[in-house]
């Protein structure tokens, strides 16, 4: 089992080192090695994505990253800003399921702006497709007619696009509550009426799971008013890119969630959901949480080690109950510690 260590820039390294003290921990036979993305290869090597890191990408079974970006790179030419080193590993391993788990740990219910009673307990999964729609979709651009600039893009999805990722999200569901609720536009755009289309058969494959569909604005809505209505949500990847950033935020807590993006073939890239905040880089008080429990996921979906995966989550848990806190998250009365604390403490309780 190998798997490539992309640390990356700001506290990248930092939640890295930690989440890969966790993986070592355990009794499990992995080869990891490091490599260069983001700014920091830029600096090396003057590309974000480098020849070396995309051969051991390639040749692992799954790749580890911390998070990329920061401002001392803003300023470069777009196609070098550490950023496209992301984008471009993406598209390179065809990673199109975008997996993002919205969790709410009891101890943590006050760190939400909601109220308790509408987020405690919270435990759903996005699942954002993440190769196609209209990011992608050609012709784009900005163009001169009558006199004036006109932008336009073109969302655009293919049957087997819509398919796979339907079948990412029922199988998702049947090792959880068994509910998938597609998300998308049908009253207005045809190729979101083509996705309900093509997920209603899908959904024919998974009799065990419960298939709803919702449409984009009354999703975004739900997602404050009763979130814990959903199980899976599945979607396209400008809808996802925008209702998984609102779910994460309904847990208040960024240095809490992983993410998982996978190919078809289980081959994944785990990060979490965070990016590099170089505002708090090199201070050693960074939560590395998201990153451990990113490693669980990778031990799940790519491994199929799920007692491994279970064993981690477990820990996390029992490191919040124990009141121990990275600053995201602290409030009166818990434990302060840093990134490297926050990793002995899941180490001790693994
Ligand atoms: P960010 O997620 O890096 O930070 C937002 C806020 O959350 C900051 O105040 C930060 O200190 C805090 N935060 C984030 N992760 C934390 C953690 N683990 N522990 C404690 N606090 C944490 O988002 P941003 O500030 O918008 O972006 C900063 C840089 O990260 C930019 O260059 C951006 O392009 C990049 N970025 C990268 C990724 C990625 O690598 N996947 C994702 C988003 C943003």
């Amino acid at each position: 089992m190998k798997i490539c260590v992309l640390p990356g820039d700001g506290i990248g390294p930092e939640i890295i080192a930690q989440a890969v003290r966790v993986l070592s921990s355990l009794d499990l036979k992995f080869e990891l090695e490091e490599a260069l993305l983001g700014g920091a290869a830029v600096d090396a090597s003057g590309t974000p994505y480098p020849e070396a890191t995309q051969k051991l990408a390639r040749e692992a079974d799954a790749v580890l990253l911390g998070a990329v970006g920061g401002p001392q790179w803003d300023t470069l030419a777009r196609e070098i800003r550490p950023e496209r080193g992301l984008l471009g590993i993406r598209k390179d391993l065809n990673l199109f399921a975008n997996l993002r788990p919205a969790i709410l740990y009891p101890e943590l219910a006050n760190a939400s702006t909601l109220k308790p009673e509408v987020v405690a307990g919270l435990d759903i999964l996005i699942i954002r497709e993440l190769t196609g729609d209209i990011y992608f979709g050609q012709p784009r651009g900005i163009r001169e007619e009558n006199g004036e600039r006109v932008g336009f893009n073109t969302m655009v999805y293919s049957e087997s696009e819509i398919r796979r990722i339907g079948h990412v999200a029922f199988a998702a569901a049947r090792k959880r509550d068994k509910r998938v609720c597609s998300v998308d536009k049908m009253n207005v755009l045809e190729c979101t009426q083509l996705w309900r289309d093509v997920m209603i058969e899908v959904a024919k494959d998974y009799p065990d799971v419960e298939l709803s569909h919702m449409l984009v604005d009354n999703a975004a809505m739900q997602l404050v008013k009763a979130p814990k209505q959903f199980d899976v949500m599945v979607t396209g990847n400008m809808f996802g890119d925008i209702l998984s950033d609102e779910a994460s935020m309904l847990t208040g807590s960024i240095g809490m969630l992983p993410s998982a993006s996978l190919d078809d073939k289980q081959k994944g890239l785990y990060e979490p959901s965070h990016g590099s905040a170089p505002d708090i880089a090199g201070q050693g008080i960074a939560n590395p949480l998201a990153t451990i429990l990113s490693v669980a996921m990778m031990l799940r979906y790519t491994f199929g080690l799920e007692e491994q995966a279970l064993r981690i989550e477990a820990a996390v848990k029992k490191v919040l109950a124990q009141g121990f806190r990275t600053g995201d998250i602290y409030e009166r009365g818990t434990s302060r510690v840093g990134t490297r604390e926050m990793g002995d403490a899941v180490l001790a309780a693994l």
